[in-house]
């Protein structure tokens, strides 16, 4: 942590030490999971440089399909980012500020070729918001490292979070691990200091003028195809698009609708699959077409709260889902080894998941015919919607690390290879609640019985029925358990399977495993 402070302070005083930018020499933000205009820190900051000294800004963006492939980045994901790219570009072009995309196979030349590119346009202010996985906090002090050398200034600035990281500490100083009292400090945090979740500035128009000294084929670059294994089919493309139209104003208009038409009823109906009651914003949050603050502040005025513990219920609810978003990106940057493949708590780094049969097991629950009804709905969700409800993605998670006892890292790389909204610090915090692996003091033997989870939370089965044509005719309680509740042949003859695993049997396999090396057997 205290490193990412030192960078922050270090690009501060680079900035002082750096002369203005000279006539003609443009100020350049660096876009990556920030592809908005609106509340907008970074790119706030270098309109206002631009501005104030009479020069062009320039927007840059670089695809790196090696960070995609590192990230195991979904095609979904991918293809909203190009499309968001493109609105993106509509939008600066109307403020005369050009954006420049281009891609850059190896990864590791990236910081060098924004050098090549700011030494092209004659610039010397690059602008960026932080991005905290360990790879691009790396990147970003290359990049700081390497304009201090060569004369230029770099400003990253903290935007992603609604309470940047590091802010909080516990009363022994350190971070915390632990959400409830963490949630406590993250709202007495923006209670005690609004300008945490201030807007950012919107940016000015370029005047024709200023922005006519960069060369014309500035505002010529193109969005470039998805690059090999990361294409979708036409037909993906189309049904994807319906599902997740791209950019900043269609991210406003969902939240204002969802604030409008959902917001007061989340406390209750959002853990109901089949509601639809969520904000379904996650994509527009991960891309960056909305920032965490804009939420915030919208959800709060329509609630009529004037601070976070006013409002409706469904919105001070609303807010605490919010909030773990930054919770997970603060606990990566507190324990950035978890991004490499490491579980949160040591101990169950060595436990031994099932071998006999794993990868078939994990074949079923990847394809959604594990047998169980709403495993497989949520499964059949994610590979059609590229999505999936927040309850289905624990059930899910619970399912495959303590049901089928598969490496709860196979589950992870599954879920960032097909989810429109793949996060790697929310992911790698769901899997580890989920799987008892992670930072919540969930303990190990808490395992989500899959048939009384889809009971509480699907109890009319609309949302098997919507996703396991199977069992569409299947009526009352044994859509939850077909082979069990008198609906075996109605199953097997719709060609539905049976359940993989006996839930009774896999739990205490499971504990065994988590037991042994906690040295409790
Ligand atoms: P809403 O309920 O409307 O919540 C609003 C916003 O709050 C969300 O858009 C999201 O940004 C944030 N949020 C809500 N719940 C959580 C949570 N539990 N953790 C972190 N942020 C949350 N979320 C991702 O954005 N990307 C992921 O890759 C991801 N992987 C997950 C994996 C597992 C195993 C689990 C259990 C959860 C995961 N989540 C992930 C969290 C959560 O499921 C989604 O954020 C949520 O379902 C998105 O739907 P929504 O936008 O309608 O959420």
């Amino acid at each position: 942590m205290q490193v990412l402070d030192k960078a922050v302070e270090e690009t501060a005083e680079q900035m002082e030490q750096v002369e203005a930018p000279a006539k003609g020499s443009p100020v350049i933000h660096y876009f990556k999971s920030d592809l908005r205009t609106k509340d907008n820190r970074g790119l706030s900051q270098a309109s206002k440089l631009a501005q104030e000294n009479d020069v062009p800004l320039v927007g840059l963006y670089i695809v790196s399909p090696q960070d995609w492939e590192a990230h195991n980045t979904a095609p979904v994901r991918v293809d909203l980012v190009l499309r968001t790219l493109s609105i993106l570009k509509e939008d600066l072009a109307k403020l005369n500020i050009p954006l420049w995309i281009e891609t850059v196979e190896d990864r590791k030349k990236i910081p060098r070729r924004i050098m090549e590119l700011m030494d092209k346009w004659k610039a010397r202010h690059l602008f960026a918001n932080l991005e905290y996985e360990p790879d691009e906090l790396r990147r970003e002090t290359k990049l700081v490292r390497l304009c201090a050398s060569q004369g230029k200034a770099m400003t990253v600035v903290h935007d992603t979070c609604a309470v940047p990281p590091g802010e909080l500490e516990s009363g022994s100083g350190k971070q915390y691990s632990v959400y409830t009292p963490w949630f406590r400090a993250w709202k007495q945090h923006i209670h005690d200091d609004e300008d945490v979740i201030g807007i950012a500035d919107n940016i000015a128009k370029v005047s024709d003028k200023i922005s006519g000294q960069l060369p014309k084929e500035l505002f010529k670059s193109l969005i470039p195809q998805a690059p090999k294994g990361k294409r979708l089919t036409d037909e993906e493309k189309e049904r994807f698009r319906d599902l997740w139209p791209a950019g900043e104003h269609q991210a406003l208009s969902r939240l204002e609708q969802f604030c409008e038409t959902r917001l007061s009823e989340y406390a209750d109906n959002r853990d109901i699959p089949s509601a639809g009651a969520t904000s379904s914003l996650s994509p527009y949050l991960a891309s960056g077409s909305l920032s965490a603050r804009t939420v915030i502040h919208t959800a709060s005025d329509r609630a009529n709260a004037s601070n976070l513990n006013g409002g409706s219920n469904g919105f001070r609810v609303w807010v605490s889902e919010v909030a773990w978003r930054d919770f997970y990106k603060h606990v990566l940057v507190g324990w950035p080894y978890i991004a490499m493949n490491k579980p949160f708590k040591a101990d169950y780094a060595s436990i031994a998941w099932a071998t006999e049969d794993s990868d078939a097991k994990f074949e079923a629950w990847t394809q959604g015919r594990t047998g169980y009804p709403m495993v497989d709905a949520a499964m059949r969700q994610l590979l059609n919607e590229g999505w999936v409800h927040n309850r289905s993605r624990m059930v899910v998670a619970s399912f495959l690390s303590k049901d089928l006892l598969v490496d709860w890292r196979r589950g992870e790389q599954w879920f960032m290879r097909h989810l429109v909204d793949g996060d790697v610090a929310s992911n790698i915090g769901g899997w580890g609640f989920s799987a008892s692996v992670g930072v919540d003091p969930q303990p190990y033997f808490r395992v989500f019985n899959p048939y009384r989870q889809s009971e509480r939370f699907d109890p009319d089965g609309e949302y098997i029925r919507k996703w396991v044509p199977e069992l569409v005719n299947i009526e009352g309680n044994a859509i939850h358990e077909p082979y069990a509740r008198g609906a075996a042949d109605e199953a097997r003859q719709a060609g539905y399977p049976e359940p993989i695993v006996v839930h009774k049997e896999a739990r205490e396999a499971a504990l065994t495993a988590y037991k042994r090396v906690l040295g409790k057997e």
